[in-house]
């Protein structure tokens, strides 16, 4: 069981009262996009054991999306930042890297 903690109202209750929207941080491709790219944006989703950075909406509070990074190998929450940020916050990568020094934002693909 996920302890989440909604960084829009503050608060902190068990996943029930949240939904996953899958991975954070993806980049959008335009109109005016390649092909090849508008099929990853779609399809291509990473999947790692280790650290990952997810959408999680608070569903059952105050309605709002946000990103939460976490490890879904041992379900350690690092934190959870508002949804119209481009990248973790410093606070975030600070914790991930505390459990995995060799982390690095973007991941390689
Ligand atoms: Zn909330």
């Amino acid at each position: 069981m996920l302890i989440l903690t909604c960084p829009c109202c503050h608060v902190t209750a068990e996943e029930t009262e949240f939904h996953g929207g899958g991975e954070a941080h993806l980049k959008r491709v335009g109109p005016d996009g390649a092909e090849g790219e508008f099929e990853s944006y779609l399809f291509m989703r990473q999947n790692p054991k280790g650290v990952h950075l997810e959408r999680w909406r608070h569903v059952y509070g105050c309605g709002k999306w946000f990103h939460m990074a976490r490890d879904t190998a041992t379900l350690e929450v690092f934190g959870s930042y508002a949804a119209q940020t481009l990248a973790p916050p410093d606070h975030i990568v600070d914790a991930i890297r505390k459990r995995h020094p060799d982390w690095q934002w973007p991941a390689a693909s």
